[in-house]
């Protein structure tokens, strides 16, 4: 029996070419944040919708996809123990739901393991709740007894004629909903069939329906289990020694919890005419390449060369077009000039000062995280830059550090919102915190000599991070390029980047 308190959605096998934003949906669960995660080729994770009852909740929840097939599923089927199964072409395997992994020793062949089934190409599965499940393929179906584990007698059999109201073949997926319920998938339609007056609910065919009404309009889709993703978060000004010192618990746990490099230089090796001002060091944060290159050597961005050494969002879209890529800003030469290639290149005004518009920025990323699906966001924080200039750029100056302290609790709010994703436990954020400069006395320019401004940190935060103090000598230049490794972007050597990864795992 699929006991109502551990209800686990299972949606099983489809490819749907009709369905245009999700071609190949292999199997859902329902976690205990009341999301439903199909596994595919993208993860699709929404509320239920509302013309389906909601099951009841569930004890268990898959933490990690990793080790099972990452996409290509024929059919997922609810066991009993806290166990499932998934199969694919003359393979299946059993998945852990305590564990939330999969058990030693699978994949298998479904041959010789399933007595009386296919050997392969199943096209869907479901667990009746009868202690019976029923697999399809093509036309026909098979009942299968979960006690005695194995398939009943006079089976295979044809599906049209045994099931009033239901398609006669190539059923995309079933799946439990509880309440007596199972729905059915195909190609666009879904129907509720009742398990106790075996017969297809009236007006349960959602015609012309994709996956995505099928479930909710709130519905998230990321590009597959455990995709990559990054967030870059900018504090303009940011002297390490005052980050240190600060009431900073968000970003002392990312330091602590991740990767951390001091003494980061901020000028390249190669002599420019560039100084320790914003606009470079932007541009190097955001290239990956030094100033002789990028071109920006003040904050006038003339000679600016971003055509030949772009936004790291343009190298990314370059190797995955469809990528979603934000930025978020409200020092105006960055929207301005630096950020290309972006879906989303907010500049927020300045009019009230930079706190207000770090307030704006803090609630335009936790609506972005929350309702739509960035593979790579960067947000700039302003306010400490201004206050350092206002009041002085020093660990012992009080309205400094209020500043910096103000701005982890809003880097706390937008992390807060990030790990509330539906899809995080099967996402892998890579967090950056960076900056572009230090600072001494009440500025900043000119410290070609003054480590209190040349040299800064990087903070890299994630379950690809290997966390500890970064020994490698570290730049502005290394940041861009790990976002990019990160989220599987190949560099070229045409690319001609200064920068190195840090940080994080080799592959
Ligand atoms: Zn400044």
């Amino acid at each position: 029996m699929v006991k109502p308190s551990l209800f686990i959605l299972i949606l099983s096998a489809l490819i749907a070419p009709g369905i245009a934003q999700a071609q190949s949906v292999d199997a859902a669960l329902q976690n205990e944040k009341g999301a439903q995660i199909i596994f595919g080729e993208r993860v699709l994770t929404g509320a239920i919708p509302s013309n389906i009852k909601k099951p009841g909740s569930v004890s268990t929840v898959v933490k990690s996809w990793q080790g099972a097939w990452a996409k290509g599923i024929d059919a997922a089927l609810y066991w009993k123990d806290n166990k499932c199964y998934f199969f694919k072409g003359s393979e299946y395997l059993r998945f852990d739901l305590k564990s939330g992994t999969v058990d030693k020793g699978y994949p298998r062949p479904i041959k010789g393991n399933w007595p009386g089934l296919w050997d392969s190409g199943i096209d869907a599965a479901v667990n009746w709740g009868n202690g019976k499940a029923y697999f399809f393929k093509g036309s026909n179906y098979i009942r299968y007894s979960i006690e005695d584990d194995k398939a009943d007698k006079n089976y295979p059999a044809s599906i049209k004629g045994n099931w009033p109201g239901l398609w006669n073949d190539k059923i995309d997926a079933a799946c439990h909903l509880g309440n007596n319920r199972v729905v059915f998938f195909r190609d666009k339609e879904h129907l509720i069939y009742e398990t106790k007056s075996d017969k297809v609910q009236s007006n349960s065919v959602a015609l012309n329906a994709d996956i995505h009404s099928v479930f909710s309009k709130n519905i998230q889709v990321s590009p597959a289990p455990n995709a990559k993703h990054v967030l870059m978060i900018g504090i303009d000004g940011c002297r390490p020694d005052a980050l240190k010192a600060a009431n900073a618990p968000t970003l002392h746990n990312l330091i602590n919890t991740g990767a951390y490099a001091s003494h980061t230089r901020i000028l390249g090796p190669r002599k420019t005419n560039s100084n320790t001002v914003s606009g470079p060091g932007w541009s190097s944060l955001m290239t990956g390449v030094w100033a002789d290159k990028h071109g920006v050597n003040d904050n006038s961005f003339k000679g600016r060369n971003y055509r030949r050494y772009p936004h790291f969002f343009e190298r990314l879209k370059s190797v995955r077009p469809k990528s979603f890529t934000a930025s978020i800003a409200s020092w105006g030469p960055i929207p301005d000039h630096l950020v290309s290639y972006a879906n989303l290149n907010l500049k927020l005004s300045t009019k009230k000062g930079y706190h207000a518009a770090d307030e704006t920025a803090t609630k335009k990323a936790v609506g972005l995280l929350t309702k739509s699906n960035p593979d790579a966001l960067f947000l700039y924080f302003g306010n400490l830059d201004e206050t350092g200039h206002s009041t002085g750029f020093h660990p012992k100056n009080p309205k400094y550090m209020h500043a910096l302290e103000t701005i982890d609790s809003q880097i706390a709010r937008v992390l807060t919102a990030l790990r509330a994703r539906p899809a995080f436990d099967f996402e892998d954020w890579l967090i950056i915190v960076c900056t572009d400069h230090g600072g001494h006395k009440k500025g900043h320019g000119g410290g070609h000599k003054n480590p209190a401004i040349n040299e800064v940190f990087l903070i890299f935060h994630g379950r690809s991070v290997k966390k500890g103090l970064i020994k490698t000598p570290s730049a502005l230049v290394d940041a861009p390029v790990t976002a990019l490794t990160h989220l599987g972007v190949t560099i070229k050597k045409s690319w001609g980047l200064d920068g190195k990864v840090l940080g994080i795992k080799e592959k």
